[in-house]
């Protein structure tokens, strides 16, 4: 990582701006020795969410009970309820193995839709169903059609089609859900319009991620996202799971865990937050919540960088866009990843794009050195993220013993945001140890023994698969 230094492109930042960059190295570096303390309090957690008395990450069971065999079929709707975009897709799984075929439709998640009522939320969701299925089935009589519905927030299931919502992520703040089972909720708006939808499966985008990258790739054994919000699921034996030790299950029997890891360290134990950090958790609607996912999920990002340049504004030793008004900087959340990833794109030796960007956007314009200040401000946010994350993908494999295994990733920030896959991957292997020769002959030259790689698509095939093990399961009397 390079070190601060007067030679190179620093040499023209005046002292007082310097020292601000020496600063934020300070407090958003963090070093191997930290990364491998932090996945060892993963590692600790992780085990801990899965007691009877539980911790701070919720390890939700989802009841997703195997891994497909590839030789699934028949034709399933999927719900995919994101942040930004509703999605909903009719997707065939035919005899072949480890094939699909989809069609799908995209509807815009309005932004007002994310603090209105419960009401509203399953109204306009039953809508764009009932909208996909006039479209697609026009005039037929249908039987009613099972859905998988990836719901993307964290639920207790004591059954596979339901879901209590432990709270809303993400920004989302919609009164009336929280606490109660969003099933019967959803499924009276689909009676209210007559919707021909049987809801089979309630799921989380991270467990489609892993069942539906499983389907392709048998090396699959963890399903991460890192986009607006962060969060990984894996493949659990019963016997660890304390939590359910009342059921009574084969120890050996398989079981999904959603992590829900955003929540790691909300106690605020081992993380290393800066104050922008701390601000960013106090004025969000769910304070004292996800704190591993504030600190490296899109939403977020650039939500900090913002912060920090209000900061640098008001401090009156930094002499920072003088005499200029940034009133428009002064707008919580009217930054987001994609104005970084833009900035870490822009070729370094002139950063045209970033100051274009800067009037465009924001009316502000930008000399060289704040030009310099901003780059390294962006690299600094997104490499922290990206080497956070590492420390949640090496805890689940220390904690199965996986030497080996390919993880299926997906989102915003894992599939656009620039080098977060290579600063990712560079950190797994400062914190896994791996014996370079060793494991580098046995797996080919160029291969880690853990690889992060984009996953298959999760909340729509993933959703399909995990409704058809579903009705297999009831089919052979399991459930
Ligand atoms: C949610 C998770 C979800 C993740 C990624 C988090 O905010 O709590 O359920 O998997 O975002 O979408
Ligand atoms: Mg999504």
């Amino acid at each position: 990582r390079r070190q601060p230094s007067r030679k190179g492109s620093m040499a023209d930042v005046p002292e007082d701006l310097f020292s601000e960059i020496k600063r934020l190295e300070d407090m958003f570096m963090v070093d191997t020795t930290k990364l491998k303390a932090i996945t060892d309090h993963f590692v600790s957690e992780l085990a801990k969410g899965l007691t009877k008395e539980g911790g701070s990450i919720p390890m939700n069971a989802t009841w997703c009970m195997s891994f497909p065999t590839g030789y699934e079929t028949g034709t399933f709707l999927a719900l995919d309820m994101g942040g930004t975009n509703l999605r909903v897709c009719e997707i065939n799984l035919p005899e072949e193995q480890g094939e699909f075929d989809i069609i799908q439709s995209k509807y815009r998640m309005p932004e007002e839709l994310k603090t209105g009522t419960a009401d509203e939320l399953w109204g306009y969701v039953a809508d764009c169903l009932q909208q996909f299925i006039e479209y697609h089935h026009e005039g037929e009589k249908l039987d009613k059609l099972p859905l998988g519905f990836t719901f993307s927030y964290p639920a207790t299931q004591e059954h596979i089609d339901h879901g209590v919502l432990q709270r809303w992520t993400k920004g989302f703040d919609i009164e009336g859900v929280e606490g109660h089972d969003v099933v019967p909720q959803f499924e009276a708006a689909l009676e209210e319009r007559g919707v021909p939808i049987k809801l089979t499966a309630l799921i989380n985008d991270t467990t489609g991620t892993l069942i539906a990258s499983h389907y392709t790739d048998d090396e699959m054994m963890i399903g991460c996202i890192f986009g607006t919000g962060c969060n990984a699921a894996y493949m659990e034996h019963a016997g660890e799971v304390g939590k359910l030790a009342h059921l009574n299950l084969d120890p050996k029997q398989e079981i999904a865990i959603n992590c829900e890891w955003g929540a790691f360290d909300n106690e605020h134990k081992i993380l290393p937050r800066t104050q922008y950090d701390v601000i960013i958790d106090k004025d969000s609607p769910r304070p004292g919540q996800q704190s591993f996912e504030k600190m490296i999920a899109g939403l977020y990002l650039g939500e900090i960088f913002r912060l920090i340049l209000v900061d640098l504004y008001a401090q009156p030793h930094v002499r920072i866009f003088e005499n200029q008004d940034i009133s428009s900087l002064q707008k919580p959340y009217s930054l987001d990843a994609s104005f970084l990833s833009d900035i870490e794109n822009d070729p370094y030796e002139n950063l045209q794009e970033t100051h274009d960007n800067f009037v465009q956007q924001l009316g502000i314009k930008t000399t060289k050195p704040e030009l310099e200040l901003i780059r390294r401000m962006a690299e600094l946010i997104g490499t922290r993220a990206a080497r956070l994350s590492a420390c949640g993908v090496a805890a689940i494999c220390k904690k199965k013993g996986y030497k080996t295994a390919h993880v299926g990733a997906d989102g915003s920030v894992f599939n656009k945001y620039p080098h977060f896959k290579a600063r990712g991957a560079q950190a797994l292997k400062e914190i896994l140890d791996w014996e370079k020769d060793r494991d580098g002959k046995r797996l080919g030259r160029g291969r880690d023994p853990v690889e992060i790689l984009p996953a298959e698509d999760g909340s729509g095939v993933g959703a399909a698969l995990i409704a058809a093990l579903t009705i297999k399961r009831v089919q052979d009397g399991l459930t």
